[in-house]
Order: C-alpha cells, then structure tokens, then sequence
C-alpha cells in the first residue's frame, strides 16, 4: 500500500510539475511561432530565407505538440463515465482520417459486432486512444497496405485485476505495415520512444495509461513483416462505475 501511495504522489508531482511546464511555455512559444509568422509574411514570395521563418514554426508546433501529450499523460484525472456507443466514436475517427488512408493508398475496413452495446467510458479519452491506434496504422504504411477495425466480445474473459470478472469488448486495429521487432516490441509505450522522425513516442504510452484507468488492457501482436495488431480491451459495463 505504502507503495501504491508514493507511485500516487509521484505521480501528482509529476501532473503538476507538467501544468506548470505547460502554462510556463504556452506564452514564450506563442511568441517566437507569432514572430516566425511575421518573418515569413514580410519576406518575398522567392526569398532564400523563407525556409527559416518556416522551420522555426514546424518545430514550434512540434514542442506545442509534445506538451500538450505530455500533460495528458501526466495528468491524474481519471476518466469521467458516461454511456459510449464504441461503433459511432470509430465511425467519427475513421471518416476524418480516410484521407490521410487515401492519399497513402490505405484501404480501411470495418467489423463491428452490432450487438455490442453502449458502454461506460470517458468517451474523449477513448477517442484519444483509437485515434492514436488507427494513425499509427496508417502512418506504418506509407506504400499502402490494408487497415481493419473490428469489434467484438469476449467470452467471459477476465483479468486478474479485473474482480468483477465483467465480460470484455475487444477493438482490434490491424494493418499489413512492417510490423515491430522483438527489440522495439519491448521498448514501444515507454515515453519517448519512437522510430519516426517526427514522432514524439508518446501516443501508446498515453493509450496504456487511459485504457488501464478503465480497468482495460492493451495488447500488441507483431511480428516483422506480418503486420500489427492492436487489441484494446474494455470491460463491457453498462451502468454507472463507483469509485
Ligand atoms: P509515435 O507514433 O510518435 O512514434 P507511439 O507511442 O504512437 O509514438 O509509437 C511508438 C513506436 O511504436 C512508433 O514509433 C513505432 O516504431 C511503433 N509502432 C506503433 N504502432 C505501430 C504500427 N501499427 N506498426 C509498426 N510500428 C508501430
Ligand atoms: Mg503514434
């Protein structure tokens, strides 16, 4: 229990410490992307210099980015359950990233078992995860491939933390991309992790951290050259959770 409570206070020091970072820089970055923005609009159209006032803010972005992630992950508030229909919170994501797919020549297709019902979730925390699957998906296959989302339940499935022994829906995100290594397997969802040159190795650790706040699980299948598949795993609850 002893410590259960110091992992808990490290981890509020550590939500408050990244407020406070994030609050600290919003208003110096703000400043050097606005004056970035004035470079570039007072330079000629054909100026060698442009390029510049442009990197400046791609990486502005970039920082504003990573804060903004690392507040989520760091932050200790919980999920607030309200009754979530999975299917329409992945028909919402899937519509807004077919053409990022297209353009990559990703298809995308579904199978949702429609006797799944609404479950109790923190809706915008969930759309953060499958957002983040369903992107490093596609972003796995730049030469295209294919990009499925499934649902279905699991027969009376339980975890050991999971007491209540509630059934289980699974999401499944799989792609035909590269697929990971034994050796990045291990590392993937520790923070900062990433293989891409503009990642910020943030986005699983934040999907573990959000689907173990709903007594949830994450599970990754890959293998080189066999595709990925992520399994988000839910507890099928449809009443308000206490505590
Ligand atoms: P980022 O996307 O910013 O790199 P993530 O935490 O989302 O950070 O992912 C970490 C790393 O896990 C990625 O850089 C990549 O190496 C690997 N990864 C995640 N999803 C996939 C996938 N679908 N296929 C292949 N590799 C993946
Ligand atoms: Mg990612």
């Amino acid at each position: 229990l002893e410590a259960a409570v110091r992992q808990a206070d490290r981890l509020a020091t550590l939500g408050t410490l990244a407020a406070g970072l994030a609050h600290e820089v919003k208003n110096p970055l703000g400043g050097i992307k606005g004056a970035a923005q004035l470079l570039e609009r007072e330079l000629d159209d054909d100026s060698d210099l442009l390029e510049y006032p442009r990197v400046m803010i791609k990486e502005a972005e970039r920082i504003d980015k990573i804060i903004r992630q690392l507040l989520e992950l760091a932050s200790p508030r919980g999920p607030r359950y309200t009754p979530v229909n999975l299917h329409m919170v992945l028909g919402d994501i899937i519509l807004l990233q077919r053409e990022a797919a297209g353009s990559r020549d990703v298809s995308i297709s579904t199978g949702f078992d429609p006797s799944i019902p609404p479950i109790m979730a923190d809706e915008a925390q969930l759309t953060q995860v499958f957002l983040n699957l369903i992107r490093n998906a596609i972003e796995a296959m730049p030469e295209g491939g294919r990009l499925s989302v499934t649902s279905r339940v699991l027969a009376e499935y339980h975890l050991a933390r999971n007491e209540n022994r509630s059934r289980m829906v699974a999401v499944e995100v799989a792609d035909t991309g590269p697929g990971i290594s034994e050796e990045n397997l291990a590392k993937v969802g520790t923070p900062f992790f990433t293989t891409k040159d503009n990642g910020t190795g943030l986005g699983l650790a934040i999907c573990q951290k959000i689907v173990g706040e709903h007594r949830g699980m994450l599970k990754i299948d890959s293998k080189p050259g066999q595709g990925t598949k992520i399994s988000v795993l839910l507890p099928l609850i449809q009443s308000p959770v206490k505590g």
